[in-house]
């Protein structure tokens, strides 16, 4: 089994070499939107998968093997084919890792995290992301068909107390589904429960491979739009996955370049595009030529005018 993968490119966490720790496909979730299919069988109990210690060793091998190619790598991170926390030895694998000079990520869906052990667990790495895709028990109930024996409640109240005493860095990641948990409503709850509980970035992701249940799809621009706006407007900050990795955000003195790789993350009001452009020494006709290209979208929300990505042909049919 290879536990080890990557580097795959990554916005939040740059070259990030990718652990594997557990076979497909252990879940407490059956998301609608998964890229893995349905879940066989959910479980909620952690229990053992890999030894730590063969973990260790396939990780520190293919590390050097990368870095013999001149590749570099930012992060460590536990994104498996599965709930990571499921690993009742994660916390020593994680401890097995901290020599190797690299900080550790865990991309989790929070379902165990009520539970004082795994939060022990989770405290052990550098950054977390955790998955709050609604917190309407009928939407999650839709949406990520959980364990019968879950309990929206308990994955709350557990993800407010990671957050009181969590040093490392805590996001959180919604995967933003058209019809179900899009609306103004929904997205109002998530972002009063995100900024009550200290959670101060979020990421806005929508579906880009093909999900266990057809037909399942992300809102298009105008939806993204309004829901990063929400967010934004309770204090949150947020940032979009809309599918476009980007380059980084430094400013090149291309107005072009700079537009497209801030736009896939942020919604710009224009009329904060022009004050860019005029101090790139540019013009509003290379934002023209990309709204006609397609690269960028025109979307309104609440009498402003926004540009935003276009996130490409996957995101809606
Ligand atoms: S939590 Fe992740 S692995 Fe589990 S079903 Fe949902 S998307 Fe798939």
């Amino acid at each position: 089994m290879e536990i080890a993968f990557g580097p795959v490119p990554s916005r939040r966490l740059g070259h990030s070499l990718g652990i594997n720790n557990i076979p497909p496909k252990h879940c407490s979730y059956s998301c609608i939107y998964c890229q893995v299919g349905p879940t066989p069988a959910q479980e909620i109990t952690p229990r053992v998968f890999y030894p730590p210690q063969e973990i260790r060793r396939q990780v520190e091998a293919h590390l050097h093997a990368v870095r013999a190619r001149g590749e570099a790598v930012d992060y460590l991170t536990f994104v498996p084919d599965g709930e990571p926390t499921l690993d009742s030895q994660l916390g020593e694998a994680i401890d097995s890792l901290s020599d190797l000079g690299l900080p550790i990520a865990v991309i989790s869906n929070a379902t165990l995290i009520g539970r004082e052990d795994v939060r022990a667990v989770l405290n052990r790495a550098d950054w977390v992301s955790l998955k709050v895709d609604s917190v309407d028990a009928g939407i999650w109930q839709q949406i990520n068909r959980p364990h019968p024996d879950l309990r929206l409640a308990d994955i709350l109240g557990g993800i407010r107390t990671f957050a009181r005493t969590y040093t490392g860095k805590l996001v959180s990641e919604t995967m933003l589904l058209a019809g179900l948990n899009d609306s103004e409503k929904a997205i109002q709850s998530l972002g009063h429960f995100l900024s009550e509980a200290g959670i101060h970035l979020a990421y806005l992701a929508i579906p880009h491979r093909p999900p266990a249940v057809s037909g399942v799809h992300g809102p298009n621009e105008h939806g993204v739009t309004r829901a990063y706006q929400i967010l934004a407007a309770q204090g949150v900050e947020v940032e979009l996955l809309t599918g476009y990795e980007g380059e980084d955000f430094a400013s090149s003195g291309d107005f072009q370049r700079d537009i497209l790789a801030i736009t896939a993350v942020h919604p710009l009001r224009e009329s904060a595009v022009r004050t860019l452009a005029e101090k790139a020494g540019s013009d509003m006709g290379i934002v023209a030529n990309l709204v006609q290209s397609g690269e960028l979208r025109r979307v309104e929300h609440a009498g402003e005018l926004f540009l935003i990505r276009t996130f490409g042909r996957l995101t809606n049919p």
